[in-house]
């Protein structure tokens, strides 16, 4: 029993399901977007560190002072950098045109070709550098003119390379190129990153939740009550359709048992609709489906079961006792009669057929009700159709208004 209960039941775990898969989803998506976000952003810092130590650098040249004091200043900026840790400072160098270390934050490797392979360790491994290293290698002229892009990720090592000038002290004299190399731990970076990735977990998480909980809204409040309406009702006539109205009335029967209610249960099925179909299209056979149900609802009471059964078969299950149920069926089968379809200028007059049968006759086993109300639907169409046939067929009647 209750297909359309379980259907809403596996709907809703399915939907369950996708929404976790969702969350899940989005969350992974949301931290892998934020921490990419938060890598570029912390490599962009670095690249800005590196441009502010050649900035330092590039003033340092820009007033007289004595090579020693130059010194003294790139050695202090590179330790208080170093210091200060957040950018992971390694190395400051100044390299002048003939690649030879004019100034460095480690003393030790001043006028130090910089193709030297003391350079050679493993945090300069980075393009950047090497693309430094090889120039000078290479003997190119251009070599001080280099600038990193600092467009790839950092992995290992990042380096910064500006060029900047020395104002020459005598007029006329061309002015000295150099080329700042600053080179930086990126390990530093990802070790931030990891830091922050739990707080980017917690933020996709609850973002992540959001999202499906806004998700689940719309579909639990919305979506799934219209598809459960839509499971239980006819497309065309928007009757309830055959599977609701048996489990609606398995429901009410048995409670009608229990209670000793009486019901009455009829088939209706239109006569020689094929005619119709045949005589002035499908289109106009639909309209009197529609027309047929709309007949249907006014006659029936709210409490009332009707659906479309199938085809041009029709199924009502009415609380009323064998009497009442009797001129219930004999107002319907009239009231089809004289309410005329209106279709493309057409006026066509429909009759139906109605097998009807009582709970006090039959008991309230549904599938036993609808064998007997087709038997007597049966009935009702050999006689010769408009009419309404009880079971035992000791009641047939034919009230008859047109001629
Ligand atoms: P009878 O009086 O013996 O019931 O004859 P009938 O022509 O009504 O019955 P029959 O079973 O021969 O034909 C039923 C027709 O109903 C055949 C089918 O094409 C048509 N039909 C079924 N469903 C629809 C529908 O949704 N729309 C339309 N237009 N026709 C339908
Ligand atoms: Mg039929
Ligand atoms: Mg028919």
């Amino acid at each position: 029993m209750n297909e359309t209960r379980s259907l809403h039941r596996r709907s809703s775990s399915l939907l369950r399901r996708l929404l976790f898969g969702y969350w899940l989803g989005a969350t992974l998506l949301l931290v892998l977007l934020l921490s990419l976000i938060d890598v570029f952003e912390r490599h962009r810092e670095v690249v800005r560190a590196g441009e502010q130590a050649s900035e330092v650098v590039a003033s340092s040249m820009a007033v007289a002072m004595p090579s020693g004091l130059r010194q003294s200043l790139v050695e202090a900026y590179g330790k208080t950098s170093g210091r200060r840790g957040a950018d992971g400072l390694n190395l400051l160098l100044v390299v002048d045109g003939e690649g030879r270390v004019a100034y460095s934050s480690r003393p030790a490797w001043r006028m130090l070709p910089i193709r030297d392979p003391v350079f050679s360790f493993s945090e300069t491994s980075d393009p950047e550098f090497r693309a430094v290293v090889d120039c000078f290698r290479l003997n190119r002229l251009d070599c001080v003119l280099l600038r990193s892009s600092n467009i790839r990720l950092a992995t290992g090592g990042l380096t910064v390379v500006r060029p900047v000038e020395m104002a020459s002290q005598d007029l006329g004299l061309p002015r000295q190129r150099f080329l700042v190399v600053v080179n930086f731990d990126a390990g530093l970076i990802w070790v931030n990153l990891l830091g922050d990735v739990l707080v980017w977990l917690l933020v996709s998480m609850v973002l992540a939740s959001l999202l499906a909980g806004f998700c689940w809204l719309a579909i639990a409040m919305r979506l799934l009550p219209r598809m459960a309406e839509e499971a239980q009702t006819d497309g065309l006539t928007r009757l309830s359709n055959r599977t609701y109205f048996m489990e609606q009335a398995i429901t009410l029967l048995a409670a009608a048992e229990e209670s000793d209610g009486s019901y009455v249960f009829a088939i209706l099925d239109i006569d020689h609709f094929k005619r119709i179909n045949d005589t002035y299209g499908h289109g106009c056979g639909d309209a009197a489906l529609v027309a047929v149900s709309a007949v249907l609802k006014s006659v029936t009471r709210p409490e009332d079961l009707v659906c479309r059964f199938g085809g041009e078969e029709f199924a009502l299950l009415i609380s009323a006792p064998k009497e009442a149920g009797r001129k219930a069926m004999e107002r319907l089968r009239i009231q089809l009669e004289t309410n005329p379809v209106r279709y493309g200028g057409h006026r066509l007059t429909i009759t139906a057929s109605i097998g009807v049968v009582a709970t006090t006759d039959c008991g309230y086993n549904i599938d036993y009700l609808y064998a007997v109300a087709d038997r007597a639907l049966y009935q009702a169409k050999q006689e010769g159709r408009n009419r309404v046939a009880w079971f035992g067929g000791e009641s047939i009647t034919r009230l008859r208004l047109s001629p």
